[in-house]
């Protein structure tokens, strides 16, 4: 089970994307040389005020930047690319080959994030092989998932064939007629594979998971019974659902009024490159929506997992300029929401139907179906190609150990698989498979600024300020070691039953207490023989004391505590003081109120349960619609 040296041996490190559905990005290495797999990104969770997106901790890419020869993509979900322009800021990738329309959503990140000229893109079709590297042969194969020009890849390393399979279910009818390479799949089976990557995400969901041309009739039928307006939300990278929707619109006589910022970009990208085919006349832009009778109007908009900024979110808050709810629409969610969306999902559901229309939503339905395979998928994979050993990723830890289950039930040894975590590094050859070790795999949280990266202790004080509030307390004491006035308090966003001025005079009360106790142990000279105040030890001595009254007298919240010591000789002629406290003038008073950041929700599209992939807020504005979508 062990390999005797890591020199012979291929690694493969996952930065993200295990114990967790995001962010999946991935390192092989062997002979000094890496190649990445996909580098996507990661919601924020709740807590993690005004973050936008969660990278992956690339430490050990930023460390071994040298070996770094190039990147291949599996598919344009976010989850898979998300990353990469923050991450060429950090170190180069020399080459990046994907699937056509990965690499054109692809380019419109890098451009917009002006690191166009940082690495080279190029487009690869299925059945090409691609060299990284002395090391890596690379063969992409099409596979089927929820957004077209997906692909699994096969890798030809010295120490033998491994198949990463991406994101992946097996549709013998997909929407495009681009089915399922499995040929190359079995070819590779039959050559024998040493290991087999592959994605759990459905690993709990037994069967097969329907064909996304399932949806095709359940979608019709619901159009048919539409005789107002059709308002219909999916992610917008969801190529195929879209095309469905489109050649629906078209059955049903109605024009397609596209809206949010995703979905346009999208729509352009799939319709350039063929995966999307429809007349251009079957769209009219929203301006034209009021001359357009009822029954002839589909809107298309992004919004299904009821994201804040999204345009169907807006629309049922009735705070969309163009659109207006009314009685006779009929809204059709055709996508499910994850767990974490469910709330926001229900509550535009809820305020969709308030103001009067017909909403269509739930699984019994069947106007939505997963982008992953099942356990049947699973087995199918598992089957076709018959590897050696064999690593689950793509999946929250249950799912890894469910995947693992039905590869050992398919007769892989379970001394011949591992489960492992971000960071681990798997050491595998033909001798064995084994985890040897670790890197760092941390999260980097990037917020709305996108300037930076959010620091652990910057996340720790927006929480702190978004659940506790903040308590600013200045003062100014003499070099005598007396208050010169009352200190001034400023309470914002604590839930307080203590009067302001019942508070303020038990802050005095402190203070006053503790320099009488301490005050002339924190007179010192200032070197010039005039006596000084030691306010470094004086701030400490009052914290302890201020922050246990303000626990006791504010309900027992811990709101961050802000003070403003300022030292001042008896006569009120301020002491110089290089440190926060100068800005706190004679007359004590904070400079500028701390304000407390309010968590702002990502603009996010994802893809739903059992599929919860990734998504991100995407954009130069906030305020824009936003986002392309998942997993
Ligand atoms: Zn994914
Ligand atoms: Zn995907």
């Amino acid at each position: 089970m062990t390999s005797k040296s890591a020199n012979n041996a291929l690694k493969i490190i996952p930065l993200g994307g295990l114990h967790e559905i995001g962010k999946n990005t991935c390192v092989f290495e062997i002979n000094d040389e890496i190649m990445l797999l996909d580098a996507g990104l990661a919601f924020p969770t709740d807590g993690m005020h005004g973050v936008n997106i969660v990278l992956p901790d690339v430490t050990y890419l930023r460390e071994n930047r040298h070996k770094i020869k190039g990147m291949i993509v599996t598919h344009g979900h976010e989850d898979h690319i998300g990353g990469i322009a923050f991450h060429l800021k950090q170190f180069d990738i020399p080459v990046i080959y994907g699937p056509r329309l990965a690499m054109a959503l692809l380019e419109g990140k890098l451009e917009e994030a002006g690191m166009s000229d940082r690495t080279e893109l190029r487009p690869v079709r299925p059945r090409e092989t691609v060299r990284v590297g002395n090391s890596f042969l690379v063969e992409y194969i099409r596979n089927t998932h929820s957004i077209a020009d997906s692909c699994s890849v096969i890798i030809h390393t010295p120490v033998g064939i491994v198949i990463h399979t991406g994101d992946f279910k097996f549709d013998h009818t997909p929407v495009d007629g681009e089915t399922f390479d499995i040929q190359k799949l079995a070819e590779a089976g039959e050559k024998g594979v040493l290991c087999l990557v592959s994605d759990s995400t459905n690993s709990e969901v037994p069967g097969h998971t329907p064909s996304e041309r399932s949806v095709f009739p359940n979608l019709d039928r619901e159009f048919s019974k539409a005789d107002g307006r059709l308002i219909v939300t999916t992610f917008s990278s969801s190529v195929h659902r879209v095309n469905m929707i489109l050649e629906l619109a078209q059955k049903h006589n109605r024009k397609v009024f596209v809206v949010g910022r995703s979905m346009l970009n999208v729509i352009a990208h799939a319709r350039d490159l063929g995966y999307i085919k429809c007349p251009e006349s079957l769209f009219v832009p929203l301006k034209s929506l009021g001359h357009t009778a009822d029954e002839n109007v589909l809107i298309l908009t992004t919004g299904s997992q009821g994201e804040p900024l999204a345009a169907l979110t807006r629309i049922a808050e009735d705070s969309h300029r163009q659109i207006k709810v009314k009685q006779g629409d009929t809204v059709v969610f055709s996508a499910n929401p994850i767990p974490g969306n469910t709330i926001s999902v229900v509550n535009t559901i809820d305020k969709l139907m308030m103001r009067g229309a017909k909403v269509v939503y739930g699984k019994d339905k069947g106007i939505h179906v997963s982008g992953h395979g099942a356990q049947e998928d699973q087995k199918l994979m598992l089957a076709l190609t018959r590897p050696k050993y064999f690593l689950p990723v793509h999946g929250e830890h249950r799912m890894l150990v469910k995947h693992s289950e039905t590869a050992q039930s398919m007769g892989v040894p379970a001394e011949n698989m591992v489960i492992i975590n971000n960071g681990d590094i798997v050491e595998v050859n033909p001798a064995g498979i084994r985890i040897a070790g670790q890197v760092p795999s941390g999260i980097e949280l990037v917020d709305a600024s996108r300037v930076g990266v959010v620091g652990r202790d910057v996340l720790k004080e927006r929480q702190q300020l978004a659940e506790d509030g903040v308590v600013t307390i200045a003062a100014t004491v003499g070099s005598n070691g007396k208050l010169l006035a009352d200190p001034t308090v400023q309470i914002r966003g604590v839930a307080q039953s203590i009067s302001q001025e019942r508070f303020q005079s038990q802050v005095k009360q402190v203070i006053t207490q503790v320099l009488a106790n301490r005050g002339a142990e924190l007179v010192v000279s200032n070197g010039n023989g005039k006596a000084a105040l030691d306010l470094d030890a004086l701030k400490a001595a009052l914290d302890q004391d201020l922050r246990r009254l303000v626990r006791r007298e504010l309900d027992k919240r811990d709101p961050m505590l802000i003070l403003l010591i300022q030292g001042a000789g008896v006569d009120g002629t301020v002491q110089s003081q290089p440190q926060a406290e100068r800005k706190a003038h004679a007359e004590p008073r904070p400079k500028a109120e701390p304000k407390v950041q309010k968590k702002t929700p990502p603009q996010v599209e994802v893809e739903p349960q059992p599929e919860p992939a990734v998504a991100v807020a995407e954009r130069r504005t906030r305020t824009r619609a936003t986002a392309a979508s998942a997993s």
